[in-house]
């Protein structure tokens, strides 16, 4: 069996358009932010910063890569 699908990690950073779970306020984030975003609507945290990848709180509506 060949593998086919390798996930390989990209070295740029990705736009992701995030939806806010409690609203539904659509954001676009960065894959790798350094900073906690919010929901400007509601106040939601949205994104939560990590050591190296951004942890997406919200729905994930589409990777803009
Ligand atoms: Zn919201």
């Amino acid at each position: 069996m060949k593998k086919n699908m390798i996930l390989i990690p990209k070295p740029h950073t990705t736009f992701i358009l995030a939806q806010c779970s409690q609203c539904d306020e659509k954001k676009v984030v960065f894959s790798r932010t350094t900073a906690d975003v919010y929901c400007k609507k509601c106040g939601a945290m949205l994104v939560k910063k990590t050591g190296s990848k951004a942890e997406i709180l919200g729905k994930v509506i589409n990777n803009l890569d």
